[in-house]
């Protein structure tokens, strides 16, 4: 087995696949200069391009800033798995936030691989978008019995679910360890830089203005409104929206979003052949599993199987991760045993106690959202979406769930402790 030598660094983002292969290209000046906009947004990932594209559709003055380059942070490093909802299973989120609150939510987030597919459509947005469902894989019969509990609240949601039994599994994935897997026909993936980049593209093109290289420093009242500024200048403006996240750098005058930081990689193969592209998820829907250290896997466009897990590429755990990646591989699928891995990199995800994402009162038309825990392709978009709509009129009724005052995390560095330091030792002993 050959592994690149390119380090994988959160810092160097050009040894990611994503930013390799990504179809949509951009380019954004730092911000020069004081300037005033209607509505001012810190974060260029899902969440912010979203929320710009839709502000400027709707005629807001907007201004995006972003640290480094658009899809710098999750939005370019992640999965590519556009799921339906939330890694929760609806009646949990319904437990969690009530009946109302929660089955608001859940509705929102039912379509939001509606959104983020047709927005690709309406858009002409490059990024291998296939929507072939996805696969979530029993890894024993505990997970066959999870799955079909939440196939049971998912038929009650009207959702097009099916539970597949072994064989037809082993059909779909090409590997037989599964004992079924719940295929949820909404549901797809897509290079996810790309449509990163063909979000704030567009709504460049709708008449947003853009800014990368510029982080924002500190965050200030300024009569109505805020003044955010940046080391080349500010903007002024009446709405703010801080999107960043696991991402968020310090700026002062404001808290920073409190939330677990998980640390999940991925590898790629190089492209497999034809021959093994008849078998090896012949129909490119993207798969994930029911063990308790979740993986991941699909193939992109040019038929590279990525394989990914809770772990950072970074310290003592690196080697394990990717001892385990390659053995994982081979055990799903015995014919790419030492095959060729082109690609490692990973992410930080923003987990909550709760699992839950959050919606951060800032003041009037102002809010900070985060913590997606490991599902915000869909939420990103229908958050950034519905932000778009209340920061025009303050109206938190558009919002998918109640915004809060304020949200802390208990013993963050122990539960990020317990994911990571558990999948190590897993990947350490694991055969898979
Ligand atoms: C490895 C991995 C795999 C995942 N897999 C999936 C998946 O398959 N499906 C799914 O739905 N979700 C997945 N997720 C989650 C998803 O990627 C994130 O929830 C989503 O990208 C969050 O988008 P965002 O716009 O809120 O934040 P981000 O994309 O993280 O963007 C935040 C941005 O804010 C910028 N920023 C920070 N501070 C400042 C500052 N001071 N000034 C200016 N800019 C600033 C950062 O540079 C960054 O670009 C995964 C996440 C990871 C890390």
């Amino acid at each position: 087995m050959r592994v690149s030598s390119q380090s994988m660094g959160e810092a160097d983002p050009g040894t990611n696949l994503w930013s390799t292969t990504a179809g949509e290209t951009l380019a954004a000046a730092p911000l020069e200069g004081d300037v005033c906009a209607d509505a001012v947004i810190v974060g260029g990932g899902f969440t912010g391009c979203s929320a710009a594209l839709h502000l400027a559709e709707a005629g807001v003055g907007v201004r995006l800033l972003e640290a480094q380059s658009i899809g710098f942070g999750g939005s370019g490093r992640n999965v590519g798995l556009v799921n339906a909802g939330l890694w929760l299973p609806p009646e949990e989120v319904e437990q969690a936030l009530g009946q109302a609150v929660g089955g608001r939510l859940n509705a929102a987030l039912a379509a939001g691989p509606d959104l983020v597919f047709s927005l690709i459509d309406r858009l002409g947005i490059d990024c291998e978008a296939m929507r072939s469902g996805t696969l979530h894989c029993a890894h024993s019969q505990g997970g066959l019995d999870d799955l079909k509990d939440r196939l049971r609240q998912q038929l009650a949601r009207g959702a097009p679910v099916e539970l597949l039994d072994a064989e037809e599994t082993a059909a779909r994935t090409g590997t037989r360890i599964y004992r079924g897997a719940l295929l949820d026909r909404r549901a797809g993936t897509i290079q996810p830089l790309a449509y990163c980049r063909g979000l704030a593209r567009a709504a460049r093109d709708a008449g947003a203005v853009l800014h990368e290289q510029t982080p924002v420093l500190s965050i200030a009242r300024a009569g109505d409104g805020w003044r955010v500024a940046t080391p080349g200048g500010s903007v002024s403006a009446g709405a703010l929206l801080i999107a960043v996240n696991a991402y968020g750098r310090p700026m002062a005058g404001l808290t920073p979003p409190a939330y677990v930081p998980v640390h999940y990689f991925q590898i790629a193969t190089r492209p497999l052949t034809d021959n093994l592209r008849r078998s090896v998820l012949p129909e490119r829907q993207g798969c994930w599993d029911t063990a308790p250290v979740m993986s991941s896997f699909r193939l992109d466009a040019a038929g590279r199987l990525l394989i990914g897990a809770v772990g950072s590429l970074e310290g003592a755990g690196a080697r394990w991760h990717r001892g385990w990646a390659a053995r994982k591989l081979a055990a799903l699928f015995p014919d790419l045993a030492g095959i060729d891995l082109e690609h490692a990199w990973c992410g930080r995800i923003a987990m909550t106690g709760d699992h839950l994402p959050k919606i951060l009162r800032l003041g009037e038309r102002s809010v900070s959202v985060f913590g997606y825990s490991g599902r915000g392709i869909s939420p990103g978009t229908t958050f950034g979406k519905a932000v778009a709509a209340y920061l025009v009129d303050g109206d938190e009724r558009a919002l998918p769930c109640d915004p809060v005052d304020a949200h802390s995390e208990r013993l963050a560095g122990v539960k990020q402790a317990y994911y990571e330091f558990g999948a190590s030792l897993t990947h350490a002993v694991g055969e898979r």
